[in-house]
């Protein structure tokens, strides 16, 4: 097929990308390697037939507050809200719960109520606006002072390491233990600057809009893409692994692949070889998904109603956890993400589960015992629910999807060089020196997230 645009790799930002040049009137081809199209968004039995698990992302908070999805206004796709957001049990106390309520979720920390209120709150307050800033940290510009205004007095504690924010502000275990939880997110040692800022713009979202979920899995939203591609007469094809740049013949190339992979398939200059060959990829993470005959048992049973899980008990556990992983090693009690779409979604199949650890790039350990021992901690006879379970190291993850380059989910790491620096310092990073060539990957701004915002911008960049 000759096409006006070819997009190579179905993720969120592919599939945003290919949309947006195909409701702009391009004829567009979307070439996908693996046999199902999504990335990040695919859905798949796992365990046991009729079961529905997200491979990738389940928790949709980013698409329901991205611009990119708000501007496509996508039919056919619910989402659904667990009663609970979060939730982060402690050992010997009550869980901390997220609620959509700030108010709500602040009288559950005593006396950091105040200070959950001034941070996570004002975030919230500032809403929308303040979360499209951060997902289009480079314009278009500039955006209204008052915006401006919010946004930098988030920034001024978004700054901060997670463990800074938490030791001078909080005062509570409980307090301290939730940012850590959210911050962890970032899959960077808390000690680093803007590990605060990560976990307080989640926090901020799920006072905003919830941290929801797709009903019937994550694939149903990719489902929907392809088909509004469709629609508008683009053509999709999957199990099509693009391996250099020289097969495509199209004006424009929209690529959802990592600088790593790039490099693989294109002659590129010499500057921007190097550049790119300077582009650092984060820690990996062992996934594992379970079937359950029913509920986790939790200790505190007001978890059950969370949709996210975060276990690792103190902030003083989890940074060190989290320090581990980032000195290359693997923590021996880890901080663990778990997500029960059964407390939003029945529509599954039933009981499903899935966690995934922090490990160090590329790592072929098993983490199988200790991640059931951290959920064991918290919910005594857990492992008598499971039916089945399937686990993906970063070796697996990889070979389903060749943009989680050893296990990294983040499409690169999260750190303050690559926020300003993704993959290239430029106040275009999604052009490349190529003629129609653009990156839309999460290697790109705004990072990491089922929000389409990569893609949104170089599709915008090639429609100029
Ligand atoms: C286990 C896990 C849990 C996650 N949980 C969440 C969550 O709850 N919420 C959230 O917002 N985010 C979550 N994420 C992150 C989110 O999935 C990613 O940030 C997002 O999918 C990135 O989108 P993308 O379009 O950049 O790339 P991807 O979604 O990774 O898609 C890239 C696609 O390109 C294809 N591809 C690569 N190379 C080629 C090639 N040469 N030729 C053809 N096709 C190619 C791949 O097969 C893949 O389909 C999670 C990720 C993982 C792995």
């Amino acid at each position: 097929m000759s096409a006006d645009a070819v997009v190579v790799g179905s993720g969120p930002n592919g599939l945003v990308a290919a949309v947006m040049l195909a409701r702009a009137g391009r004829k567009v081809l979307l070439l996908e390697a693996a046999e199902r199209f999504g990335g990040g968004l695919r859905s798949a039995e796992l365990t046991l037939p009729g079961r529905v698990h997200d491979i990738g992302a389940t928790v949709m908070a980013m698409t329901l507050a991205s611009p990119a999805f708000r501007d496509l206004e996508l039919k056919g796709v619910e989402f659904a809200h667990p009663p609970v957001a979060a939730a982060h049990p402690l050992d010997g106390r009550p869980a901390v719960l997220v609620h959509r309520d700030p108010r709500r979720t602040a009288e559950g920390l005593g006396r950091d109520a105040g200070v959950w209120l001034a941070t996570a709150g004002a975030a919230a307050r500032a809403g929308l606006p303040l979360i499209d800033l951060l997902l289009k940290p480079l314009g278009p510009w500039p955006p209204h002072p008052m915006t401006f205004a919010r946004a930098a007095r988030f920034g001024l504690a978004g700054a901060l390491p997670a463990t800074t924010l938490a030791r001078r502000a909080f005062r509570t275990v409980e307090g301290r233990a939730l940012l850590a939880g959210m911050a962890a997110h970032s899959v960077l040692d808390l000690r680093s600057p803007m590990t605060a800022g990560y976990g307080l713009m989640l926090a901020a979202l799920a006072h905003v809009v919830g941290w929801p979920l797709v009903r019937g899995g994550s694939q149903r939203l990719a489902d929907a893409l392809v088909a509004e591609l469709r629609s508008l007469g683009g053509e999709a094809v999957s199990g099509h692994r693009v391996r250099r740049l020289a097969e495509l013949d199209a004006p424009t190339v929209v690529l959802d692949v990592t600088p790593r992979q790039f490099l693989a398939m294109a002659d590129l200059p010499a500057g921007y070889r190097r550049r790119l060959a300077r582009y650092r990829y984060g820690p990996g993470v062992f996934k594992l998904d379970w079937a359950l005959d029913g509920p986790v048992p939790w200790r505190d049973p007001a978890v059950a109603g969370a949709g996210t899980v975060h276990l690792g008990g103190t902030l003083e556990e989890i940074a060190l956890s989290e320090a581990e992983m980032a000195a290359g090693r693997h923590s021996p009690r880890p901080y663990v993400l778990l997500v029960q779409p059964y407390a939003a979604d029945p529509s599954r199949g039933g009981h499903t589960l899935w966690a995934y650890c922090h490990v160090p790039n590329g790592s072929r350990l098993d983490m199988t015992e200790v991640v059931e021992a951290q959920i064991e901690r918290f919910a005594p006879g857990f492992r008598e629910r499971v039916l089945a379970r399937h686990a993906m190291g970063p070796a697996e993850l990889e070979a389903a999807n060749a943009n989680l380059v050893g296990g990294d989910i983040g499409g690169g790491l999260a750190s303050l060089v690559q926020f300003v620096r993704r993959p290239v310092w430029s106040p275009a990073p999604w052009r490349t020196p190529l003629p129609g060539v653009f990156l839309c990957s999460s290697s790109t701004p705004p990072g990491p997230g089922a929000h389409g915002m990569g893609g949104w911008q170089a599709a915008r960049l090639a429609l100029r």
